[in-house]
């Protein structure tokens, strides 16, 4: 699915001069690199602040903490997503209310978004699910107009591009409120073990984020507020610093494996590729198929025996894990959700694939099809 070996051999020389840099210094925890680091991300995505933190989901909770929610608020969330979107507002005594996605760019569906209002909503976490933005100017719009706060869920589209209908483009992760992300080692800008990071341009929340991630704390050891432990290590701080400088190249290389994928199976009857909506790019943190009759687990089933890694982004909507059943929610509700958790597949996609893996993957896909 992903070939991080390939990656890191193509740079090892700079990453190993940045590791030895922190290991001579031994600034292992806030070293100058950490803030050297979110201020190029800042420039690379054109936003004020970038607030590095210990992991997404950290990021997550802590841009919800920093919004004075009341226990039972509301924050509305996409069903289909990983599960750290919803955890961290149950975790934070708030209520998690989960509506469908589109079954185009699999995205939260504006309609079911705005029936979800109530006069206890607070918050939306759009998800740019896949590497692709949701519909940001519709979703802002309506926040405004129902005073709620934006947290994008940026964890898979750090770098895309969304366009408004005045022409203005903006990175994923720059237009609400708060954008958060993740540097898990397989995300599209991944670090040698967990990290994430928050991003906005509001002076006042930057520093309430970046209190909170330190304890509370602004003076050593006189806390303000209730915070966590959130750290990005200066040893990833420096490594991500490198690999910023190849994001774009990174982003290009997943787009032309996606053009090639879209080539192959354009006109096979039986197989849906990604749709690209028109607002945004997609910079491919997953190339997910989904077919129309045949067992998606037969195909991956097939293809792994030829060698070949594929994954289910997701199984099990949110609505249906265990630990949500408290909600009470119903099947019926969720239709799209429901039938995409039936009929994706994720296909191998990362910077290092060849254009002859490529070719036998699409062999056996498409063998797979002609065969059954
Ligand atoms: C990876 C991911 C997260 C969580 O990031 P971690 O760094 O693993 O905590 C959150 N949301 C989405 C959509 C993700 O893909």
């Amino acid at each position: 699915m992903v070939d991080l070996k390939g990656q890191y051999h193509k740079i090892k020389p700079e990453i190993d001069n940045a590791i030895q840099r922190i290991i001579d210094a031994t600034s292992f925890v806030k070293g100058p690199e950490v803030k050297d680091f979110e201020k190029e991300l800042a420039l690379y995505l054109g936003v004020r602040h970038v607030i590095a933190c210990a992991n997404g989901t950290d990021a997550l909770q802590v841009a919800l903490m920093a919004l004075d929610l009341k226990p039972g608020d509301e924050v509305i969330t996409p069903d289909f997503t990983f599960i750290a979107t919803v955890e961290v507002i149950a975790l934070l005594g708030l209520k998690p209310v989960i509506v469908d996605v589109n079954p185009g760019d699999y995205t939260i569906d504006m309609e079911a978004l705005k029936k979800a209002i109530s006069p206890r909503t607070r918050a939306v976490i759009p998800v740019h699910l896949f590497g692709q933005c949701s519909n940001m100017e519709e979703i802002m719009a309506l926040a405004r107009e129902n005073h709620l706060h934006v947290i994008e869920d940026n964890a898979q589209a750090i770098g895309s591009d969304y366009r408004f209908s005045d022409g203005a483009v903006k990175k994923a992760g720059t237009m609400g409120d708060i954008g958060c992300t993740s540097f898990f080692p397989s995300k599209n800008l991944g670090c040698f073990g967990d990290g994430g990071a928050l991003f906005t341009d509001n002076d006042v929340l930057a520093d309430k984020l970046s209190t909170i991630i330190n304890h509370g704390m602004k003076v050593r050891y006189y806390h303000d507020m209730i915070g966590v432990n959130s750290r990005l290590d200066t040893l990833q701080a420096a490594i991500l610093r490198v690999k910023l400088n190849h994001l774009d190249d990174y982003i290009k290389a997943r787009q032309k494996a996606a053009v090639f994928y879209d080539n192959a199976f354009t006109g096979l009857n039986e197989l849906i590729i990604p749709a690209r909506n028109p607002f945004s790019t997609h910079v491919f943190h997953q190339y997910t198929i989904r077919l129309r009759s045949l067992s998606r687990d037969n195909l991956r089933e097939y293809l792994d025996s030829k060698g070949i890694p594929a994954m289910i982004y997701y199984p099990v909507p949110l609505h249906r894990q265990k630990a949500f059943q408290y909600l009470g929610l119903q099947n019926k509700d969720f239709p799209v959700t429901e039938d995409l958790c039936r009929t994706v597949l994720s296909l191998p996609m990362h910077t290092e694939l060849e254009d002859e893996q490529l070719e036998y993957i699409i062999s056996q896909v498409k063998s797979f099809i002609n065969t059954h």
